[in-house]
């Protein structure tokens, strides 16, 4: 006799069933469908929000590490390594390092209930090493020998708490992302016996992170700007405490940058063809920026203020898309010169992973921007094509 289901709404919206957690869209029948995946994480953050900043870290680097080993078809891998994952943490950690001002005087910010964060603790030491140098990668290129160390000591402590406890919701543990072997008591010895923590992904979850990536990073950022106010006893401006912590929501380039991009295309405004004398520039994220945040050489274009602005936050359209491929594949000397001369940084291979995982999880019918009053639609097959063999 089947049992029976007792269901009732729990004060977060998210329906109980017989402590059997699940979203509403799995009621109607939708097992595995983005709402419900959706819904999910949505717990997750809701949980993450209570003694560390390191679960929401994790469920940003986890989106991170999908989108940016995406295969050649913009497919998210099966599994991802606990470096890997680890290196994306130390990426996201590194700029909160930084000392925020207040009218006290600046502080060191609080991750965590605990006095001391492992992660922010080795990360500190490695500073100490290199200086205050923008990124983690810079760091770790920088002192090879100390980033190491660091880097297995921010390994072990996402192996041990946010990877063992992310899929716990409401005190039980519900996997519906990844899969592990190992708990708490992990040692990095053992992470690193089969060469290196295998997180398993579960079939469809990568696709469903870099889905969703566009709406839940942003939400997950907010609850961690909120927890560090929280932690530390902040009453600042939500947004500038936003754009300590993650930076501000649209770079500011430096001149250089601006002026040597036209060289890396071939147009002067890379959306169409109109030549007026009169004309004003701006750099544009050929991938939008509310889609990821990705400011590298390869992802910028100069155009019109006016083509910028009319493209706004949509995806480009195969005629861009196919422009940028062929820019990619013909400009790259120049766009390498730039990088050398300007010290800004050019992503080549994350960029084009970037834009195949974005364009291979598109649901066909999306409008994107083809250039100047044109919309089409969205057609998998055709999008992809121009992303082929770059
Ligand atoms: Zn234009």
């Amino acid at each position: 006799m089947p049992a029976l289901t007792l269901c009732h709404q729990a004060p977060s919206g998210h329906l109980l069933c017989d402590n059997r957690w699940m979203g509403a869209s799995q009621h109607r029948g939708g097992e595995g469908d983005v709402a419900g995946f959706a819904e999910r994480l949505l717990a997750v953050i809701d949980e993450g929000r209570r003694t560390a900043t390191y679960k929401l870290a994790l469920l940003l680097a986890l989106m991170e590490a999908c989108i940016e080993n995406s295969s050649e078809h913009g497919e998210a891998p099966s599994s991802l390594s606990t470096r890997q994952i680890a290196s994306y943490v130390a990426a996201l950690y590194w700029p909160q390092l930084e000392q925020f001002p207040t009218a006290t005087g600046s502080i060191d910010l609080r991750q965590i209930t605990n006095k001391s964060s492992a992660i922010l603790h080795a990360l500190g030491a490695l500073r100490e090493v290199t200086g205050p140098v923008t990124t983690w990668e810079t760091a770790a290129a920088m002192c090879p020998q100390e980033a190491g160390p660091s880097l297995d000591v921010v390994e072990l402590t996402v192996a041990r708490y946010p990877l063992v406890h992310l899929q716990v919701i409401n005190g039980v543990e519900r996997p519906f992302i990844y899969d592990l072997e190992w708990g708490e008591s992990v040692t990095l010895a053992q992470l690193h016996r089969d060469g290196g923590g295998e997180v398993r992904l579960r079939p469809g979850a990568g696709g469903q992170l870099i889905r969703l990536a566009p709406l839940v990073r942003p939400l997950a950022e907010l609850h961690w700007v909120r927890m560090v106010a929280a932690l530390n006893g902040l009453t600042v401006e939500e947004e500038e405490l936003r754009r300590h912590l993650f930076g501000a929501a649209r770079a500011s380039f430096p001149l250089n940058v601006r002026r040597g991009l036209p060289a890396a295309q071939d147009r002067p405004c890379f959306y169409c063809n109109e030549h007026s004398p009169a004309a004003k520039y701006a750099i544009d994220h050929f991938i939008p920026w509310s889609r990821w945040p990705n400011d590298a050489l390869e992802n910028l274009v100069i155009s019109h203020v006016s083509c910028n602005s009319a493209k706004s936050a949509h995806l480009p359209g195969p005629v861009p898309l196919s422009r940028w491929a062929e820019r990619l594949r013909t400009r790259r000397r120049e766009i390498d010169d730039l990088a050398i001369r300007t010290d800004w940084h050019s992503r080549r291979a994350t960029t084009v992973a970037l834009a195949r995982s974005v364009f291979a999880h598109l649901p066909d019918g999306t409008p994107l921007w083809n250039g100047p009053r044109q919309i089409v639609e969205s057609d998998r097959a055709r999008t992809m094509k121009p992303l082929e063999g770059l």
